[in-house]
């Protein structure tokens, strides 16, 4: 029997949310040995105080295994809710009248508050609103400046602060409420590595929240409205990494139209150079039950198939009875992926133009050499992780050892594809950068003696986007016993 593909050589990521089931050190230290390489905490559940000892356990894998992890910061964003009920939920009939006011009295089978002017002001004749998770649907019959009239289209029981969704209409709404102003400031000052941010609507809404954090994290974008549908070039270009978010996408759109999105949206980050996680819904059944369903197992694999950066779980690691067998049940489908010959040839079924950039070009050669002449890894040195994110962008074969002196650099880069980051010291001289390189690639399992590497690295020296050599090196097993951690510590 072949070993199975290590974690850390898998290229694909695996992104596990955490939660009440999984919030204990020991426990997010089993998540990780199962194979997660980053962590989502969600703010939307809890509050900042019960984050802190999140933060720390990740960090804390860190010194237990050598490795840096990354943190993935969610901001709620403006999620809609209806009011509360004086019985605490009602049930709504369809083909009868609805109304949603401005009321904070609690509400009963014909009425209940809704507490977002800006729907009052976007609401059109007919436009849907759809509740919790789309499971009831009213139509809009006519609005007025403090209240909406409409139909059940589609009934069904609605109980207090039920989540809403109005895919009809373009809201007067900042991407960030008060809460996740809060949030995000939080968020950097524990030193997450990606914030997210959640029913982007527009282009113009990243800037704010990238400006607020300051260049002190990376900035994510949550697909998950049309009209962000209808402007992806122009979101996808202002931040450092999408979510392909299914489970809004798919309120607010009808279902079947998510593959063809989640395709569509994998493909425009990767032609842009941004890693793309896929998200939500996953291994569902795992919330419940050790075994996932067979087409949970083939959704999972369409997603590696596509070449996506990372794939994320969410309330099955978060709040289900079995987080870490999902964990290692996502880690065995990518495995077996990623096992498959046919894998390399799907992954480049997404054609890429490189940009006409000695960068581009080189990360382009790194891999096309890297497969001629069977290398065992591509290896580069970096400062920002720009030249990792173009070699990872061009999906090579074998895994990319990126070797940075700045630890932030390391963790962020824990959501790209094929990446294996090492936090070590900086080198002087092309000759040290050879001699380091070779010397990590053993150490780290990524090459052994005999095995060629692809070096991919800048002259001058420490001048940022200098990268303009290529050089192919073969490993000589000693090199690793006559240089014993010569350069210090080679991660954190
Ligand atoms: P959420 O985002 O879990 O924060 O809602 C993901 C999604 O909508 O798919
Ligand atoms: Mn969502």
């Amino acid at each position: 029997m072949t070993k199975a593909i290590s974690p850390r050589t898998r290229k694909v990521r695996i992104l596990a949310t955490l939660g009440p089931a999984s919030a204990s050190p020991e426990m997010i230290a089993k998540l990780f040995e199962a194979g997660a390489d980053a962590f989502r905490i969600n703010m939307s559940h809890g509050d900042q105080a019960s984050k802190v000892p999140l933060f720390e356990a990740i960090r804390g894998l860190e010194k237990k295994f050598g490795r840096p992890t990354t943190i993935l910061a969610d901001l709620q964003g403006p999620k809609l809710r209806v009011g509360k009920f004086a019985d605490g939920k009602v049930q709504l009939v369809t083909g009868h009248e609805f109304i949603l006011d401005r009321d904070k009295t609690p509400g009963d089978a014909t009425r209940v508050e809704l507490p977002h002017r800006e729907i009052f002001e976007a609401a059109h004749e007919n436009a849907r609103l759809l509740l919790d998770d789309g499971k009831l649907v009213l139509r809009v019959l006519s609005v007025a400046p403090d209240r909406l009239t409409t139909i059940v289209e589609v009934g069904g029981p609605l109980s207090n602060n039920k989540g809403l969704n109005v895919p009809d209409m373009v809201l007067p709404l900042a991407a960030l409420t008060e809460k996740d102003r809060s949030d995000l400031a939080f968020a950097v000052e524990q030193g997450a590595d990606w914030i997210a941010l959640s029913f982007v609507q527009r282009p113009e809404d990243l800037m704010e929240a990238r400006r607020l954090i300051g260049g002190k994290a990376a900035l994510l974008a949550k697909i998950e409205k049309p009209s962000a549908i209808a402007r992806l070039d122009e979101i996808v270009e202002q931040c450092d990494g999408v979510m392909v978010a299914r489970g809004d996408l798919g309120v607010e759109l009808p279902p079947q139209t998510v593959p063809p999105l989640q395709k569509r949206i994998v493909e425009t980050a990767r032609r842009m150079g941004r890693p793309v996680i896929v998200a939500t819904q996953m291994l569902e059944s795992m919330i419940e039950s050790p075994s996932p369903t067979r087409a949970e197992v083939s959704d999972v694999a369409t997603a590696v198939y596509d070449g996506a950066d990372a794939i994320m779980l969410s309330a099955e690691s978060a709040a289900g009875k079995w987080p870490v067998e999902s964990v290692a049940m996502m880690n065995s489908i990518a495995d077996a992926v990623e096992r498959d010959p046919a894998h390399g040839d799907r992954v480049h079924f997404t054609v890429l133009r490189p940009d006409p950039t000695t960068a581009d070009a080189l990360a382009e050669a790194a891999k096309n050499i890297a497969k001629t002449v069977s290398a065992s890894g591509i290896a580069c040195f970096t400062s920002s992780g720009s030249t990792a994110r173009r070699i990872a962008r061009e999906r090579p074969a074998v895994p990319i050892l990126v070797l940075t002196p700045h630890i932030d650099t390391a963790r962020r880069l824990g959501l790209l594809w094929g990446v294996h980051a090492v936090h070590t010291r900086d080198v002087d001289s092309f000759e040290e950068m050879v001699a380091k390189s070779k010397r990590m690639a053993l150490r780290h399992h990524i090459a052994a003696s005999g095995d060629r590497v692809v070096l991919c690295a800048g002259v001058p020296f420490k001048t940022p986007g200098s990268t303009n050599v290529l050089h192919v090196v073969t490993l000589v097993g000693d090199e690793l016993k006559n240089h014993p951690g010569k350069e210090g510590p080679d991660a954190i």
